[in-house]
C-alpha cells in the first residue's frame, strides 16, 4: 500500500461540522479584519504556550521579519541564522536591513547549538534566529546566555516541548510561528503569529502589522499590512485544542520508527537535549539518500529532500553565502523525509521500513 509523506486531511475529518459552521459565523458576522476571532485566538494561542502576548500576522515569513523590527534590527546589523532551514527564516532579514550571517548546526538534532551560534558573532550582531527544525527544540537559553536576543523561528514547531515541560516559542525574547496548511497547527490558508511575554515587543509588533500605527490616523513606523485575518483565526481556535493529541499521534509514529528496523538502514533523528518533538518531519540520513528516495519510490512511500541545496547556497543569498558549513552541507547531501503525520499506523511504518531495506538489496546487485 502506497503510504504518503504527511496527511492533513484524515485528522481534520471530524471536525469538519464544527469548521464549516464556524466560517457561516465569521460570514455572518461581518467583522473580517482584526475582530473577536482574532483577539480570541490571540489570547488562546499565548495562554496555551505560557507567553504573555501573541500577535496574529498575515504569514511565518512576515512573523519573523516583524519580530526583527520590533527588536530594532536594521541597517548595519547583523542576524545570525542557520543555513539548514526553509529558505524563508534567512529571506526574512534583508528586508529590514540587517545581513544574514549563516551558522551550522548540531548533525544529530538538526539545530544551531551556543557553539555554532558563538562561532558567527561579531560585534554587529543584533540578534538570533534560532530555528526549532523538523519540531526538535533548539537550546534557547544557552544561546540567551550569550547574550544577544534570540528570535525562536517555530514555524515546524507548534507542540514541542523542553525536558523541563516548557514550549517551544516560549523559550526565548520573541517567537514567531507559521500556520501554513501543511505545519503542526495548519490553517486555510496563510496565516502566522508572534509570541512574546515582552510589553515593548507586544506593542511595537501590533503596531508594524497594521501600518505602524495604533488608530489609523498617527502613523509613527514605517510598517507594514500584515494581519491574521478573522476567518483563519476562527478555524485555528478550533484545530487548537487538538494541537497537543495530534502532536501525541507523531510522538507514537516516531516511537515505531524508533522501534522497527529502520534503524539498521538509515540513520533516525534525535531529540535534543531530553526533549519532546513535535516530529512536524521526520528525517533521517543515509550517506546515498537519492538511493534511499529511490528505493522508497519503488514501494510508493512518500519522501522528501527538503533542503539539498543549503539556504547559503541558494542563488538569492550569493552576497551573504560565502561561509564554511560543513554538517550543513552534509546534511544537505543526507537528509531525507519520510512519512510522518498525526494517523501514520504501525502498519505503515513497517512498510516504510521494509521499502527502506531495498537500499541495502540493490547495492549488492
Ligand atoms: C514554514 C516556515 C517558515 C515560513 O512560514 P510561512 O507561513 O510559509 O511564511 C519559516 N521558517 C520555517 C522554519 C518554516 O518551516
Amino acid at each position: 500500500m502506497p503510504v504518503p509523506l504527511f496527511d492533513t486531511a484524515t485528522p481534520l475529518a471530524p471536525l469538519r461540522d464544527e469548521l464549516v459552521a464556524k466560517l457561516g459565523e465569521v460570514f455572518d458576522s461581518g467583522r473580517y479584519i482584526l475582530g473577536p476571532e482574532v483577539r480570541g485566538f490571540e489570547e488562546e494561542f499565548a495562554a496555551s504556550l505560557g507567553a504573555r502576548h501573541a500577535i496574529g500576522v498575515a504569514n511565518g515569513t512576515d512573523a519573523l521579519t516583524l519580530a526583527l523590527r520590533a527588536l530594532g534590527v536594521g541597517p548595519g546589523d547583523e542576524v545570525i541564522v542557520p543555513s539548514f532551514t526553509f529558505y524563508a527564516s534567512a529571506e526574512a532579514i534583508p528586508p529590514t536591513g540587517a545581513r544574514p550571517v549563516f551558522c551550522d548546526v548540531d548533525p544529530d538534532t538538526f539545530c544551531v547549538t551556543q557553539e555554532t551560534v558563538q562561532a558567527a558573532m561579531t560585534p554587529r550582531t543584533k540578534a538570533v534566529i534560532v530555528v526549532h527544525l523538523f519540531g526538535n527544540v533548539a537550546p534557547v537559553e544557552e544561546i540567551e546566555a550569550l547574550g544577544v536576543p534570540v528570535v525562536e523561528d517555530a514555524a515546524q514547531a507548534a507542540g514541542a516541548l523542553t525536558a523541563e515541560g516548557r514550549r517551544a516559542g516560549s523559550l526565548g525574547t520573541v517567537a514567531t510561528f507559521s500556520f501554513f496548511p501543511s505545519k503542526n497547527l495548519g490553517a486555510f490558508g496563510d496565516a502566522g503569529a508572534v509570541v512574546t511575554s515582552d510589553e515593548a515587543l507586544d506593542e511595537r509588533v501590533r503596531m508594524l502589522r497594521f501600518h505602524g500605527s495604533r488608530d489609523k490616523e498617527s502613523f509613527e513606523l514605517v510598517g507594514y499590512n500584515s494581519r491574521l485575518d478573522e476567518l483563519q483565526a476562527a478555524l485555528l481556535r478550533v484545530t487548537l485544542p487538538y494541537l497537543d493529541a495530534w502532536c501525541d499521534g507523531r510522538r507514537a509514529a516516531a516511537a515505531a520508527y524508533e522501534e522497527s528496523d529502520l534503524g539498521e538502514v538509515a540513520q533516525l533523528p534525535q531529540p535534543a537535549a531530553g526533549c519532546t518533538p513535535a516530529w512536524h518531519l521526520y528525517v533521517v540520513r543515509h550517506p546515498r539518500a537519492d538511493d534511499l528516495a529511490a528505493a522508497l519510490q519503488a514501494a510508493e512511500i512518500g519522501h522528501k529532500a527538503y533542503y539539498r541545496v543549503p539556504t547559503h547556497r541558494q542563488p538569492a543569498m550569493r552576497e551573504f553565502g560565502a561561509v564554511e558549513l560543513p554538517v550543513t552541507d552534509e546534511l544537505a547531501r543526507t537528509h531525507l523525509a519520510i512519512p510522518m503525520s498525526p494517523v501514520l499506523s504501525r502498519e505503515q511504518v513497517a512498510e516504510v521500513s521494509e521499502a527502506a531495506h531495498a537500499v541495502v538489496a540493490n547495492r549488492m546487485r
